[in-house]
């Protein structure tokens, strides 16, 4: 386990995800060894705080996390609070003097990581004062790692993406989408291709369809003012989804490197059919939560932040089509949405059927069931494959057998949260859980064809809610895939 040198600077230091996400997932580096003497942290955010203080609220953000009370006590002391507002050119050369006395007395030798945990409209000022007042050094490597969400459609995001590449290259940029950091999405690769019958099978000649589906009971809780800016759309699919799709339709990768596996990665997004606008209501479908049945929880029209006519869509639900030679033919059903039946994050592989059924007996008619491969990806981790054996006793009868490996809880408790890893990868360079430029300007080309066919029909506000809090979404969800022959295999 090689120990790395590095200065991080956190923009956005006293935020949410900095003290939720940040502060514990350093801490475990740390405590593992791979962050050592060599490492120092600067907080910056507006507010006047002391170091004192702020290593204060360091140590508060560590109360879920066992830890020595020493390491602990030793690791806040490597974190330095700059008071700083990002838009006051003065204050980065305050910063600068601070960043380099901290490098020498830590001797980092110009490693530094610039972590903007904060509003992505001030993403392009930062990157460009980085530049400008030379905090990027000359010696050692530079790395911008940045949060979601990545624009919001591809205009804003190429602009995004143009104002940061004037002080960083697209090697130096590691766009977290936290899902690539999930272990269990992490897995895909090698159920894929270290596997002789997921392997060979894994094409239009035996797989009837893909489903997906990332379903969340609660609502928008305290995010009302941020979610009514994004939606469903912009928050789940544009993001997350179309990674994880893209995982699931690539070709193999020639090595397993981040160049190789960008490569076809994207070669499997630029397959994936672009909707003519008139074809949009026939593939894609989008809902709003209502109250649910007892009453006991608000629509979301009614819930804070959010405005009472909102079109803002907390559901979608959509059929994919891949033109290329392996997935012509195969929908990929994708949903997401927010007040659903419970939470779970899973994926479905839906076989073919056999062609001929020699049993004559099934429960499903003339055909034997589908098997089906099943990964859930959290919140339990597990991998299941339902396939046709005979039923236990007299006569012959098929059923469906489940095999099932579901890793433990304790499995679950010793495995590294999905940003702990990726804050190790980004330090030791690996690129390969990270989102490239092309791959999120691919994403949006789908997603915005979507958006604007929606957004254009937004008069009417008696479309929404159309769905119960507490059900799996609108009607029109379902009907996506019976119109298909097909149904969602997850159906809480
Ligand atoms: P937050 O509002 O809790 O924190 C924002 C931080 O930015 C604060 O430290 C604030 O002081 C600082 N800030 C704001 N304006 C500033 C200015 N002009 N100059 C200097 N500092 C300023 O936000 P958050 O929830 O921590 O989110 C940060 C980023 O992470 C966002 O891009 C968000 O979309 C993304 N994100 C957050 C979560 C999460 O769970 N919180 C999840 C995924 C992505």
């Amino acid at each position: 386990e090689t120990q790395q040198k590095a200065l991080f600077i956190i923009f956005g230091g006293t935020g949410d995800l900095a003290k939720r996400k940040l502060y514990p997932s350093l801490f475990k580096l740390f405590e593992k060894g791979f962050l050592n003497e060599n490492f120092a942290v600067i907080g910056t955010a507006r507010r006047p705080w002391t170091d004192d203080f702020y290593r204060n609220v360091v140590t508060e953000s560590l109360v879920g996390v066992s830890g020595d009370k020493t390491k602990i006590a030793d690791f806040a002391s490597h974190f330095y609070y700059q008071s700083h507002d990002v838009t006051d050119v003065a204050h980065y050369i305050t910063l600068k003097k601070l960043a380099d006395d901290l490098d020498a007395k830590y001797q980092i030798e110009g490693n530094r990581m610039f972590y903007l945990a904060m509003s992505p409209q001030f993403f392009g000022t930062i990157a460009t004062h980085l530049g400008s007042q030379n905090l990027v050094t000359k010696n050692g490597f530079n790395r911008l790692i940045i949060e979601k969400p990545f624009g919001r459609d591809f205009e804003s995001a190429k602009k995004l993406n143009d104002e940061i590449a004037n002080t960083f290259d697209e090697s130096q940029i590691f766009r977290i989408d936290h899902y690539l950091g999930k272990e269990m999405i992490q897995n895909i690769p090698a159920i894929r291709f270290g596997n002789i019958i997921t392997q060979t099978l894994w094409n239009n000649k035996y797989i009837d369809n893909i489903q997906l589906t990332l379903s969340e009971s609660l609502g928008v809780e305290e995010r009302g003012g941020y979610y009514e800016t994004s939606g469903a759309m912009r928050d789940m699919f544009q993001n997350h989804i179309m990674q994880v799709v893209s995982l699931l339709t690539m070709d193999m990768p020639k090595e397993f490197v981040a160049s190789e596996i960008r490569k076809e990665k994207l070669k499997a997004l630029e397959a994936i059919r672009i909707l003519k606008p008139e074809e949009v209501d026939a593939n894609f479908i989008r809902g709003q939560y209502g109250a649910n049945k007892a009453g006991t929880e608000k629509a979301y029209r009614d819930e804070e932040q959010i405005a009472p006519d909102s079109m803002m869509e907390t559901f979608i639900a959509g059929r994919l089509m891949i033109d290329n030679e392996r997935w012509s033919g195969v929908p990929v059903y994708v949903r997401s949405g927010k007040r659903l039946v419970e939470k779970n994050t899973e994926i479905n592989i839906v076989f073919k059927n056999v062609e001929k059924n020699i049993f004559g007996t099934s429960d499903e008619h003339e055909h034997l069931g589908k098997d089906v491969l099943t990964i859930t990806i959290e919140p339990d981790e597990r991998f299941r494959l339902t396939i046709n054996t005979k039923e236990i006793g007299q006569g012959f009868n098929t059923n469906k057998t489940n095999l099932d490996y579901v890793n433990s809880p304790e499995t679950k408790a010793n495995t590294p949260e999905a940003y702990e890893k990726l804050l190790l990868d980004a330090l030791n360079g690996i690129a390969i859980n990270f989102a490239h430029w092309n791959e999120v300007a691919k994403a949006w080309n789908v997603a915005d064809v979507i958006l604007n066919s929606w957004h254009n029909n937004d008069d009417d506000k008696t479309i929404f809610p159309n769905y119960l809090s507490g059900s799996m979404g609108p009607e029109a969800s379902a009907k996506l895939l019976t119109d298909d022959g097909n149904y969602w295999i997850y159906n809480p």
